[in-house]
């Protein structure tokens, strides 16, 4: 298939290379980075999206989407898909569609989870939200580049799928480090705290699979220093999106607010910036009730 790539950061870059080397004919356009190996650089957005049957896109917010789609939409060939997998907010996901639709184009909203290594590896999780048609294209690229793509429903439904996962994800990653900080306390061995939670009604992805905890339980960042994994600055993009979006919905969220908060003060406030999420357990650690 011929595709366009836009933004090869981080993620785009190896997204971009596993299409490559599976056969696929890739251009691409970073204004900042280099390409990756098997993939032709353009010399603009615009120039790259020409003769594309698909153009994906993975940047860093919802402004820098709306102008890119602003500036290809109007380039892009009859029939092609465009294929958003930034994390971005539903809003401007769903206008990216709109627009889309308007130039008698179809959009689809598809973010991923897995990180820098499910994009390496090509076993990211697309969540997905556009027509069927759409999703019936770009679904062999979904499979080139991950290993699951769960189609959420319309416009929008991929962005809502992500933040409502990623709200879980941070506030129950703070109550497993509250916990751990409080067993800590109590005296509790973390050990086995972890032998009893991760078998009794408090187990959570974060404690059974990703534990804060050094040396418990099976590998993860806390055991390279905190070292990312998931950033915690990405934490609270998302959480903030999660905020924004039940803003716009009109949704109570409490939990999800002061998670947002909590990282807020972590990253912004205190030495989070650059650690994995999950070095919410030292600082829990270090606090005290007052
Ligand atoms: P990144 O900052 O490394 O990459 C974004 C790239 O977009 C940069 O290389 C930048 O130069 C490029 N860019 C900016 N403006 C552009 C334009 N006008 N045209 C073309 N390219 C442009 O970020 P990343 O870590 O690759 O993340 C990308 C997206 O994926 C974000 O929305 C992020 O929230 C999401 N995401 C990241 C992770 C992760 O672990 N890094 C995990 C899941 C989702």
């Amino acid at each position: 298939m011929k595709i366009a790539f836009l933004g090869l950061g981080n993620m785009g870059t190896p997204m971009a290379a596993n299409l490559a080397k599976a056969g696929h004919d890739v251009t691409g356009y970073d204004p900042a980075t280099p390409m990756p190996a098997g993939v032709t650089g353009a010399i603009s957005a615009a120039g790259a999206v020409q003769d594309a049957e698909v153009v994906i896109t993975m940047l860093p917010n919802g402004a820098i989407l709306r102008s890119v789609a602003a500036e290809v939409i109007p380039a892009m060939a009859p029939g092609a898909v465009l294929v958003d997998c930034s994390t971005v907010d539903v809003d401007s996901a769903r206008a990216v569609a709109e627009q889309a639709a308007a130039a008698g184009l179809a959009a689809l909203d598809a973010p991923v989870s897995g990180g820098v290594g499910g994009a390496t590896a090509g076993t990211l999780t697309f969540m997905v939200g556009g027509p069927d048609a759409a999703f019936a294209t770009a679904l062999p690229l979904f499979e080139v580049m991950g290993q699951k793509a769960v189609h959420c429903g319309g416009p929008g439904a991929g962005q809502a799928a992500k933040i409502c996962n990623n709200m879980i994800l941070g506030v129950t990653m703070i109550a497993t480090c509250e916990a751990f900080a409080l067993a800590d306390k109590l005296g509790l061995d973390r050990q086995k705290m972890f032998d009893v939670v991760s078998t009794s009604s408090g187990y959570s992805w974060t404690m059974n699979a990703y534990c804060p905890a050094p040396g418990v339980g099976p590998a993860s960042p806390a055991d390279n220093g905190y070292k990312p994994g998931f950033a915690a600055e990405l934490m609270l993009k998302d959480l903030r999106l999660s905020q924004q979006a039940a803003g716009s919905a009109d949704a109570d969220t409490p939990m999800g607010a002061l998670a947002t908060l909590l990282y807020e003060s972590f990253v912004e406030a205190e030495d989070g910036r650059g650690m994995d999420f999950s070095a919410m357990l030292p600082r829990f650690e270090k606090r005290s009730r007052g």
